[in-house]
């Protein structure tokens, strides 16, 4: 029998009649043994997370408005007792609800309070489905400066679900040796589902969200772009760090060392096949896999006759960004120029004087800064091998009058990244999406 864990994400379990599909969507499959919940979302009619109301909640508390915080705490009791009355399920949520409550009331902390929303949907989850509840808090290891401990976490969370056939873990929160609460960054369930998906040696991580896999390109940008179907880790690496709003990025981590593929599918259209991701995938692969990009760049253009000769330029061009705390996301160089591209709100104003210590320290003929700058990468593990593709790209854009700033190609070549005007953006995007998606 193979295992698979479903991770669910807040809209899929936002109202009873989503919960009722999620339900549908476990029993149609034996093999989905082990479900991660994220806390009841935003629904039509119901246009807060739980989540965001738990955070009030504890603020409110902390600040000693009780009475304020009471008010917020009784909209998230009725998020639940809505969806318990809704399934029709007798299950009592009360004393949980009661629960959570006193302890923010007399003061716990905010990691506390936001868990509690995956906690009391994995309490309802649980009963709907007649799995076993397992608290998190007894098998994510955080450490007590609340560091995640992933070798405590793999030991201890393999053995506690060993002893559960089903079982559902409430997505976002381990807890310190201590037992308090430590939650993950914002969309840590899906890192829970990951680390559940290793520590149970899954075959598949299914990653159950609002929409039908990943897309080529920012539907906001390009008009219904095609979904990917399939897409290797490091692709799918490179498109998140480059700005497509994917998976939680540390949620990729615990499976890709063992291999487990994850699949994201739609919760209202399980029938659609999604998105696979794979480590290796086999069989060439045409065209590009996705085009992201993110705006907010500024590029550093540096110039020094016979740079490629003076050793230690690059270091102490570099060692100035770093003496201010900015890292640099792309190095791109020529024989007696280099390029530093940074994210402009990590200069926080100091461009002036990074540049006059540059020339000071490395005394470059000519020193300046771009701002408003965008960078798109284009990405596919299938250009190694095909020739023509950089040809294409700078076609299309060229065609489509954009004057490109910089060019980077990093060593993987599987991704281009090229440096434009912001202003250029999208229809950079298109005209990229264009000459690959026929
Ligand atoms: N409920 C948490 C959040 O809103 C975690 C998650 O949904 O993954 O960030």
């Amino acid at each position: 029998m193979a295992v698979k864990v479903a991770k669910f994400g807040g809209s899929s379990l936002a109202t009873a009649q989503q919960f009722e599909r999620v339900a549908a969507i476990i029993r149609s499959d034996a093999d989905r043994r082990y479900v991660v919940p994220s806390a009841p979302g935003k629904a039509p009619g119901l246009n807060e997370k739980v989540t965001d109301m738990l955070y009030a909640c504890q603020r409110e508390a902390a600040a000693g408005r009780a009475e304020q915080a009471r008010a917020v705490f009784a909209r998230i009791a009725a998020r639940y007792t809505g969806i318990i009355e809704g399934l029709g399920l007798s299950y009592d949520l009360a004393p949980a609800l009661n629960e959570v409550w006193a302890n923010i009331a007399n003061g716990a902390d905010a990691d506390y309070a936001a868990s509690r929303g995956e906690y009391l949907n994995g309490l309802v989850l649980a009963d709907l489905l007649g799995y076993d509840f397992v608290d998190p808090a007894n098998c994510i290891v955080f450490t007590a400066d609340g560091v995640f401990d992933e070798a405590a976490t793999q030991e201890k969370a393999s053995a506690l679900l060993s002893a559960h056939s089903r079982a559902v873990v409430p997505g976002f929160y381990g807890a310190r040796p201590d037992g308090s609460v430590k939650t993950f960054s914002r969309g840590g369930s899906d890192i829970t589902g990951a680390i559940v998906a290793r520590a149970v040696n899954a075959d598949i991580y299914e990653n159950w969200t609002d929409v039908s896999g990943f897309k080529m390109a920012d539907p906001r940008i390009v008009n219904d772009p095609k979904t990917i179907p399939v897409v290797s880790y490091q692709e799918l690496r490179e498109l998140s760090y480059m700005g497509a709003n994917v998976l939680h990025e540390d949620s990729i981590f615990p499976v890709r060392k063992s291999g487990i593929p994850i699949q994201v599918k739609n919760t209202n259209r399980p029938e659609d096949p999604g998105t696979m991701i794979v480590s290796e995938v086999n069989g060439p692969a045409a065209g590009i896999t996705g085009i992201a990009g993110r705006k907010g760049m500024s590029i550093f253009h540096i110039e020094k006759d016979k740079m490629n000769n003076e050793l230690g330029f690059g270091r102490r061009v570099l060692s100035v960004f770093e003496k201010y705390g900015v890292s640099f996301e792309h190095l791109p160089t020529g024989i007696d120029t280099m390029s530093v591209v940074v994210q402009t709100a990590s200069l926080n104003g100091r461009e002036e004087t990074i540049m006059q210590e540059i020339q000071a320290l490395c005394a470059p003929e000519v020193i300046e800064v771009s701002d408003k700058v965008a960078l798109i990468a284009t990405v596919g593990r299938g250009m190694i091998r095909q020739v023509g593709t950089c040809a294409r790209l700078f076609t299309a854009l060229g065609n489509a009058g954009i004057n490109i700033r910089m060019i980077d190609q990093g060593s993987s070549e599987i991704n281009i990244i090229v440096g434009i005007d912001e202003s250029d953006f999208e229809t950079a995007i298109r005209a990229i999406y264009g000459a690959f998606a026929q």
